[in-house]
């Protein structure tokens, strides 16, 4: 029996939220709102997003010993996340400096802190993590390394999800443990380098599959998502929503479909369930904030 249906490896931020009327120049300087500050991180966000749905989640990260750090823990374990693999020290937590217009565009500059020092022996000294996980998800705002480790870590009989984002060219071994590697087209292109990456996505799932992972799937916003794998490639319908924010949508999605894989769904069925809970969370405004309950996906 495990003791968690997913463990997330990866990242937490704190992300610092300003509205300003124009995104300054170079050596400009310009006035904006208060500031707002939220949990993020693709990391924390998806184990926020499967724990709010009811799965039995841990969190493998490394925040500071720091204000932003305490808010990240406060977050996921108000969510119900286990906190017990979320190690604290050894750099500054992880900030994303936001600035946003008015028309919703923004400027991020990240620093990646603490996330850049959750190391491979980080994940070798989490071994009883891995042993206690039916799933194991990660993305990559941790060290390629680390997520390398983590295919290395995988227990007998666990299954491994990616979220390549931000996308980089990945390994051969990465690819091969993805089952399946979640996808929108930017981070299809970039994965796909300077390969044919034909014009549909139908294409791109059909030539990442012949990277190696057991099964891809490509997300594709309003459009739903389709998933690939060696029994073929099939749609999987959107649900109509007013979205409002779509923030956060990719990692409500990706722990959804993760979770319902663990349960013993299909491919195809977990990926609906997962087009389900990334509508319900374009309703509302923000990331964590806006993701669902399982009742309310219910409704949906
Ligand atoms: P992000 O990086 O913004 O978090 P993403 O690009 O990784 O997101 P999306 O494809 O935007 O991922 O969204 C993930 C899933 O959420 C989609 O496959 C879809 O099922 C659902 N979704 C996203 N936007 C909408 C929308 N406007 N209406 C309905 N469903 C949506």
């Amino acid at each position: 029996m495990y003791d968690y249906d997913l463990l997330v490896v990866g990242s937490a931020n704190a992300d610092l939220v300003i509205g300003v009327e124009r995104r300054p120049g170079a050596g400009e300087t310009v006035l904006g709102t208060d500031l707002a500050v939220h949990p993020g991180g693709k990391g924390a966000n998806q184990a926020v997003a499967a724990a709010r749905l009811g799965a039995r989640t841990a969190l493998l990260a490394r925040v500071g010993d720091d204000a932003y750090g305490r808010l990240l823990l406060d977050s996921q374990r108000a969510a119900g996340v286990d906190t017990v693999g979320v190690l604290v020290g050894g750099a500054p937590t992880g900030v994303a400096l936001i600035t946003v217009d008015p028309s919703g565009d923004n400027s991020i500059v990240v620093s990646p802190g603490a996330n850049g020092r959750l190391t491979p022996a980080d994940v070798r000294a989490a071994a009883s993590l891995f042993q206690a996980s039916r799933v194991v998800s990660t993305q990559l705002e941790i060290p390629l390394e680390t997520v390398a480790e983590v295919v290395r870590d995988l227990a007998d009989g666990s299954r491994f999800v990616l979220n390549p984002s931000p996308p980089q060219p990945l390994p051969a071994d990465i690819l091969a443990a993805c089952d399946p590697l979640i996808v929108n087209e930017h981070e299809a292109r970039v994965i796909l380098g300077d390969a044919a990456v034909g014009d549909s996505p139908e294409d791109w799932a059909r030539i990442l599959l012949a990277k190696g992972p057991r099964s891809v799937v490509v997300t594709l916003g309003a459009e739903g998502a389709l998933v690939a794998s060696a029994e073929g490639v099939a749609r999987v319908p959107s649900v109509a929503v007013d979205a409002v924010d779509t923030t956060g949508a990719g990692d409500a999605f990706t722990a959804a479909l993760a979770w319902r894989l663990g349960a013993g769904a299909t491919l195809a069925e977990a990926a609906a369930y997962a087009a389900r809970v990334g509508a319900a969370a374009v309703t509302r405004e923000g990331a964590q904030e806006s993701f669902p309950t399982a009742a309310e996906v219910e409704a949906l």
